[in-house]
């Protein structure tokens, strides 16, 4: 049994706001809403994150993902979504059950800031395509 605040929630020891539940995911409302909607959408069963993650629970997830997306658009407005999944400290998890952040956006200047900025400079890319290729 873990301890993290989502296998709580999941077992219904803490509350939450749910949006979607079936035997193998659930989706409920963060509580610190990034955007108006922001959702969480995670596995019952408890998996580190995405890359400790059966493919086929990566796959139920990302599904119920995409249709609260669509809900997102049609219902709240949303002009856009980003789907989002931080695996390990390094990369901003702070709670260690796998799980998805759907992010409605309504203008490019939202209170969501994911910058990406082009970093090349000193980087060999055949060098690290050689590395990581499958
Ligand atoms: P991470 O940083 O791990 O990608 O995201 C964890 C998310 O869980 C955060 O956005 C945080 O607001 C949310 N969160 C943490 N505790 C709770 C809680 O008790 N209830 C809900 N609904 N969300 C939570």
């Amino acid at each position: 049994m873990h301890n993290d605040v989502f296998c709580k929630i999941i077992r219904g020891e803490i509350p939450s706001y749910k949006i979607y539940e079936d035997a193998d995911v659930l989706a409920i409302l963060d509580i610190s809403q990034v955007t108006k909607g922001h959702v969480l959408v995670m596995p019952k069963e408890h998996y580190e994150n995405f890359l400790s993650t059966p493919q086929e629970v990566m796959h139920k997830v990302m599904n119920i993902a995409q249709r609260i997306g669509q809900v997102q658009i049609k219902m709240l407005g949303a002009k856009g979504v980003n789907i989002l999944s931080n695996a390990y400290e390094a990369a901003g998890q702070t709670v260690m059950h796998f799980h998805v952040h759907v992010i409605p956006r309504y203008e490019s200047n939202d209170n969501f800031h994911l910058e990406m900025k082009e970093n090349n400079e000193s980087l060999n890319l055949p060098a690290i395509a050689d590395k990581i290729k499958l």
